[in-house]
């Protein structure tokens, strides 16, 4: 990986997030504030702004920068969330011009690592936890298996669906939705399904596979 493929899988997870505008919005408008969608849109529109400046960039440089804009544009919950995940991708990349897929899986689950800490929150908690999680674990162990692209994309694939669809029965515990109490059992959470969208994007990307919908709401 280089960072032509960082900027590409930004500008594909863009679009996918733009495609699945209705979804998300829905999601947060029943069981958050409903700015989940404009958070994210934003996000990902200066982030894909800033792609002449990320091509000059090492891999790691280029993540860190993604994380620090997040940090200093995007609101709610999840932007710093968000940020976490791109500062410490970069930061355990430091130094590595071209990660291999071993290295990707090692700072993806640092990131994941970084926004438990920072939302305290942890699997069955109704966050992108659900996602996030278990895909990098799977993530993990796939990559130290040597598995071929298209296999390991589809498991990840495969994987973020069932976690994101997981937190339908869930109550919050964590984030506005743990207002709502049992109120919120029968929703899918927002921030989850954007996870699961980014990282179809970025699979569909690395398999040269036409991007995909999974209409869930
Ligand atoms: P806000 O809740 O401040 O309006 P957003 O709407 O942008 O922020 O994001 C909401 C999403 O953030 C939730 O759907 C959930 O996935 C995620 N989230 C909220 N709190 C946490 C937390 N403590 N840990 C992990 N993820 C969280
Ligand atoms: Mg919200």
């Amino acid at each position: 990986m280089n960072t032509a493929d960082i900027i590409a899988a930004v500008v594909a997870i863009e679009q996918a997030i733009l495609a699945a505008e209705n979804e998300i919005e829905a999601l947060d408008r029943a069981i958050g504030d409903g700015d989940h969608f404009i958070n994210v849109r934003r996000g990902c529109s200066v982030i894909a702004a800033m792609s002449g400046d990320l091509a000059t960039r090492s891999p790691d440089e280029a993540l860190t920068a993604i994380g620090a804009k997040l940090l200093s544009t995007i609101g709610g919950a999840s932007g710093p969330l968000f940020a976490s995940l791109f500062l410490a991708m970069g930061k355990t990349l430091k130094g590595n011009p071209e990660p291999s897929p071993r290295d990707l899986a090692a700072a993806f689950t640092a990131g994941v690592d970084a926004i438990r800490s920072r939302g305290k929150a942890d699997v069955g908690e109704k966050t992108m936890l659900d996602v996030l999680i278990p895909v990098a674990r799977l993530f993990d162990r796939l990559s130290g298996a040597a598995e071929p692209m298209e296999s390991l994309c589809a498991a990840l694939k495969e994987e973020s669906l069932r976690g994101m669809l997981s937190t339908r029965d869930m109550i919050a515990t964590k984030g506005r939705a743990n207002f709502l109490g049992d109120r919120a059992i029968g929703h899918l959470d927002p921030g989850s399904k954007t996870c699961q969208v980014a990282i179809w994007a970025v699979c569909d990307l690395l398999t040269g596979t036409a991007p995909t919908l999974q209409r869930t709401a």
